[in-house]
Formats: C-alpha cells, structure tokens, sequence
C-alpha cells in the first residue's frame, strides 16, 4: 500500500479489467495497471491510473492483485515470466476457466508464495462497481475477509463459498450452463419467428414472459429432485416426448437449424428408452448424471 491511501493492482484490461480499474479510481484507489496491449490503459491512466512498465512492477507495487484475463492460460502466460515477483501477492483470478484449473493455479500460486483467491463475477462490465452486482469467491476465508472491502468495490455483493479454490469457479460455470443454453434457446426462436416473418422485437414481450416463468419451474422442480421424486403427476415424460418433437418439426419445417432442437430430442428418447415415459420429465436428470456411454 502507498501512504495511507488504499491501492490495488489490476492485470488485464479487457473490457471487464477496464471498467474494474475504473471502479477502485472512483472510490479514489491508487491503481496500477498493466496489459499486454498497453494502448489498452490509455483511457485508465488519463483519469489518474499508473501503468506500470512490466508485469513485475505491477506486481511489486501491491499486494493485492487482480487478474482478470481471458482464462488461466492467459493467466501463465503472463506471470510465469515474472514468477520471482509473486511472493507476498495475493492474486484475486476474476478469469474464467474450470474448477480444475482454478484449483492448479491456487497450488502454482502457492509454490510462489502467492496467495490465490478464486472469482466468479455474475454480471458483464456494466455490472462492475454497481452495489446490486454479485460475484463468487472461494479460497482462504481470512484472506477474503481482509481483503472484503476492495472486493466489495467490483460488485458490492460477495459470496465466500468455501476454501476450494474450485468452488467459485463451479459456481461461475452453474451459472453460465444456463446462460448460453438459455441464450441459445431465445436465438433458436428469434430464427424461427424470423422464417415466418416475425422480428425479435415482435417476439420480445412473449419470450420474456416465457423466461419470467422458469423461476417457479425451478422452484418447484428443485424439492422434488433433492428429494429423488420423479412422480409423473404433473407432467409425464411421454407428454414431453411429444411436446419436444413437435418443437423440432416446427423448425425443420421453418427450414432452419435443428441442432437445438434434435439434441433435445435425443435426451427425451433417452429417457423414454430407459423406461421413463410415465415419469416426469425431471427423471432426466438421473439421467444426465452420467456421461453418455
Ligand atoms: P477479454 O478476453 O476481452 O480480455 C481479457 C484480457 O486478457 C485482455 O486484457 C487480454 O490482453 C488478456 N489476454 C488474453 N490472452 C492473453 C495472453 N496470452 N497473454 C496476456 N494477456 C492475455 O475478457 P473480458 O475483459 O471480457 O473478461 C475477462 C474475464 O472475465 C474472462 O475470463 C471472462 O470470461 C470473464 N467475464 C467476462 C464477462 C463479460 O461480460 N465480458 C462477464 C463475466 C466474466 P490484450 O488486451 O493484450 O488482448
């Protein structure tokens, strides 16, 4: 730390880094900056940020450490050569990857001294600084605390899932298997609306209404599957089965892609030749718990 004024170092500034730097210099932070695309900090250093003339020097200048790369490769490639400098750092990976990886890079950390606290942010770069924005963290729970109060400045809301290094990392990809299915699934229908002449926007308010639905489905759904309940007393799997081929014809019959739709498909069959039919839907589940054969 400089004087007695809080400071932070942040590496990597794409569009995520830029708008965190930006947040830590709002609430009057010292920032030092580096990116392997130096112009990329020009906006940075002209609101008062430092950039720094190597990844050493950005390291040595704080203790606290954020990364936010494109993922953990990014990550080695940008430390490795300055690995001397890592001891006594306490690097805050904001970069997405695998919990697998998030749990090697806390040992790589380790080894050089370094102290890894693993992030998973929840929302995209107009999201950073904002007091409603959350954001997964995992990794030792006194380095979090201590550290709380400048995490809270990238989104004000924080969630210490355990001393895993993985766990936020897992927490991360919980969230974005359902955001690029589900954002999948409102491309497939823009498509198919666009085959019959329909805009996005003249889908817009029935899509939305759509997604607005799915939170009681999940509700509902999530205390039965705890419980291991699959009773089809509300909806049957053969029911789905039909419902989800008439979703493929309709849209083999628009002439547009089907990807979506068949591997949709082929999950109800799965289920139905597994002898689920009178099951609900949720059975697929048990299914989907084990890596097709
Ligand atoms: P970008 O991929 O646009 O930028 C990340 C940074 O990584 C850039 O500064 C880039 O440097 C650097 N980088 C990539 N590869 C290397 C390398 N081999 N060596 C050195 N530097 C490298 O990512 P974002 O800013 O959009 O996101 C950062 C992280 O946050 C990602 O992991 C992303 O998944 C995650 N995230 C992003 C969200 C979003 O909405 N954008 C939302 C939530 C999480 P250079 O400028 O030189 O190319």
């Amino acid at each position: 730390m400089s004087g007695t004024k809080q400071s932070v170092t942040v590496i990597g500034l794409g569009p995520m880094g830029q708008a965190m730097a930006g947040a830590f210099l709002d609430r009057g932070y010292d920032v030092t900056v580096w990116n392997r695309t130096a112009s990329r900090a020009d906006a940075l250093v002209a609101r008062g940020a430092v950039l720094a003339p190597n990844v050493e020097e950005a390291l040595v200048s704080n203790e606290l450490v954020i990364l936010s790369l494109t993922d953990y490769d990014a990550m080695y490639a940008t430390l490795e050569p300055a690995a001397a400098a890592l001891a006594g750092r306490i690097l805050v990976n904001l970069s997405s990857d695998t919990p697998e990886k998030a749990r090697a890079a806390a040992c790589w950390a380790a080894e050089r001294g370094a102290v890894q606290l693993t992030g998973g942010v929840t929302v995209p770069p107009s999201g950073i600084g904002q007091a409603e924005s959350a954001t997964f963290y995992s990794g030792p729970r006194e380095v979090f605390d201590q550290h709380r109060p400048a995490l809270e400045v990238i989104t004000g809301r924080t969630d210490h899932r355990g001393e895993d290094p993985g766990l936020a990392a897992l927490m991360y990809q919980i969230g974005m298997v359902m955001f690029w299915t589900s954002m999948l699934s409102y491309w497939q229908a823009i498509t198919l609306a666009d085959a019959n002449g329909l805009t996005a926007a003249d889908i817009l308010p029935h899509a939305v209404e759509t997604a607005n639905s799915l939170p009681g489905f999940f509700s509902f759904y999530a205390e039965r599957i705890d419980a291991g309940r699959h009773i089809g007393d509300v909806d049957r799997l053969a029911m789905g089965m039909a419902s989800v081929e008439h979703v493929l014809h309709t849209n083999a019959d628009a002439g547009v892609d089907t990807t979506l739709p068949a591997a949709v498909v082929e999950l109800f069959r799965r289920g139905m030749d597994a002898g689920h039919a009178a099951d609900s839907f949720s059975t697929l589940v048990e299914l989907m718990k084990k890596a097709e054969a």
